[in-house]
């Protein structure tokens, strides 16, 4: 059977989730008996708060357990209507909100929607793995505008203005950001939205899933200004903020007119999301935010011990995240030197050697589009955290030449 014809050229084209594939290589590992300590994956170690369970459960002895209306339930929708007034200044009615299994769902639905062939999405790099194949999936052009750890891995307002064209339909980013846990300030993103205002016929697509995970200065969404309120998607969801990452719930506020177009392609790809995780989303975001508070300040004590390990280490290079739970060094300095049969030539080059060398399981840089950097979420215990630093930093101290 001649496979290769049989595949689709879109699949074929498609990259494999760089992160997804780090997490369950050390997890096989860990099967095989070796300790490996998982930097790799997105994802709270914390278990969902017992109240939002004790929704659930109490969902399902209701009964909720039919299909529900494709864009979510209605007391759910009106629920992220209220948390989008209340967080971020943001006015959507319920008809403008649609709830997917997870915010991937949610942006794959608006380029799906939005894009044609040859249409171009600006994608702030460095990016997460899913934006540009999703983009390539829908046909559209990925273009992706780079910031390096010198500029705090955010772009300016004259790197966008340059990268739009005729061409363009949607700019594309996440803030807090994964993979670099950079957060875009108001100010900040006030003088892109002054760019944006020059070219009235681009939709913003402002993925702000790590809003609760953010150790700075108030999140501030784009969308909350008027001049782009009317063509901004705010992206967010339950998997990071409240630890519900399995529950897969996602949700969009957006124009109308691209909530219906979202809803008509879920309506023919999925239907609506899980009944009664929506019961305990809508109870959650309700009700626990001060739990994502509590998990928040856990994170931000894991971060700063982390980095006073990391800074410790000849040659990383490291920024401050303000948000999320990843850090993201620049490892170029140890490009070029080896260790037994190992050569580093690249980001991939280290991943694999500290992998193998160190047990550390965490991702390259390339697959998020920084060649010079790697990926590690620091989404785990202390003492974990603390034994991969000590792993990395004798590993690294090994490389020489
Ligand atoms: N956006 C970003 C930036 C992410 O890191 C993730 C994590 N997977 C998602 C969206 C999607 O999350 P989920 O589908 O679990 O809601
Ligand atoms: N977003 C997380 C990450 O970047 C989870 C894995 C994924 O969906 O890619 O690791």
């Amino acid at each position: 059977m001649n496979t290769s014809r049989l595949l689709s050229d879109r699949v074929k084209q498609m990259e494999e989730s760089a992160t997804i594939k780090m997490a369950q290589r050390a997890r096989d590992l860990n099967a095989q008996g070796i300790h490996v300590i998982n930097l790799s994956v997105g994802e709270p170690d914390f278990d969902t708060p017992e109240s939002i369970k004790a929704a659930a459960k109490t969902a399902l002895d209701q009964g909720i357990t039919h299909y529900t209306p494709v864009p979510g339930l209605m007391e759910l929708r009106q629920a992220v209507a209220t948390k989008f007034k209340r967080d971020n200044n943001l006015e959507y009615t319920a008809q403008q909100i649609v709830v997917s299994n997870g915010a991937k769902q949610s942006i794959a639905n608006v380029c799906l929607s939005l894009l044609n062939p040859g249409d171009e999405v600006i994608i702030f790099s460095p990016f997460w793995v899913s934006y540009p194949e999703m983009v390539k999936m829908a046909e559209g052009v990925p273009v992706l505008v780079h910031a390096g750890i010198d500029q705090d891995f955010k772009i300016t307002p004259e790197q966008l203005e340059s990268a739009i064209t005729d061409k363009t339909k949607i700019v594309l980013f996440s803030s807090p950001c994964n993979p670099t846990g950079s957060v875009y300030t108001k100010l900040e993103l006030e003088a892109l939205a002054r760019v944006l205002e020059g070219h009235p016929d681009i939709v913003v697509i402002s993925d702000e899933i790590y809003e609760y995970i953010n150790f700075g200065e108030k999140h501030f969404s784009i969308g909350s200004l008027p001049s782009m309120k009317d063509r901004t998607v705010t992206v967010n969801g339950f998997s990071k903020g409240f630890a519900m990452t399995g529950w897969r719930l996602g949700y969009i506020g957006a124009p109308a007119w691209i909530a219906s177009a979202c809803a008509k392609v879920q309506g023919q790809f999925t239907s609506g999301a899980n009944s009664f995780s929506q019961k305990a989303a809508e109870y959650a975001i309700l009700n626990e935010v001060p739990a994502c508070e509590t998990m928040r300040d856990v994170f931000l004590s894991r971060r700063d011990l982390f980095l006073e390990k990391l800074s410790a280490i000849p040659g990383l290079k490291v920024n401050k995240p303000q948000g999320a739970f990843y850090v993201f060094p620049d490892v170029s300095a140890f490009f070029g030197k080896k260790h037994g049969e190992f050569v580093i030539n690249n980001a991939d080059d280290l991943s694999e050697y500290l992998l193998s060398e160190a047990h550390v399981s965490l991702v390259s840089g390339i697959p998020f589009g920084a060649n010079a950097c790697i990926r590690m979420s620091y989404a785990n215990s202390e003492e974990e955290i603390l034994e991969a630093a000590d792993r990395i930093k004798n590993a690294l101290a090994k490389l020489e030449g």
